[in-house]
């Protein structure tokens, strides 16, 4: 199981363990990380210790259940869909970020190539959300 695209999408990613990271938690205000993130290797496996459920996590990462299997089948017993909460809170985000960054070249701000490839993600996942079914 490839973890990293899974960091990738996460702020403040530290390793705590060769197959454990800590991040801040894209579902909720997060400012110190409470997200616990495991590779077992056949899946990760999410923990948020702010309370935030499996499928907020990942709605508010833009990613579907099976991207977090290593065959790329999510078990029957995954919880389908998602909440229109958990959507709203991941299209908030995204949409926050790309406002900001078109207020600072409305000001003639230079962006930083990080806040560039930062809001093309944003971008993706604006218009993946528009293909979840919540
Ligand atoms: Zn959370």
């Amino acid at each position: 199981m490839n973890v990293y695209p899974i960091l990738d999408r996460l702020e403040k990613v530290r390793q705590v363990k060769p197959d454990a990271w800590v991040a801040c938690c894209p579902a909720h205000e997060d400012r110190s990380p409470s997200l616990a993130i495991a590779d077992k290797g056949d899946r990760v496996l999410m923990h948020c210790y702010g309370g935030c459920t499996f499928d907020e996590i990942r709605a508010a990462l833009g990613m579907q259940s099976h991207e977090f299997f290593a065959d790329g089948k999510a078990p029957k017993s995954a919880a389908p869909g998602v909440s229109l909460r958990a959507l709203n809170t991941a299209l908030v985000r995204e949409l926050v970020l790309c406002w900001v960054l078109a207020a600072d070249r409305s000001k003639g701000r230079q962006i930083a190539p990080a806040d560039l490839a930062r809001e093309r993600i944003a971008r993706q996942r604006i218009v993946k959300a528009w293909e979840v079914q919540p």
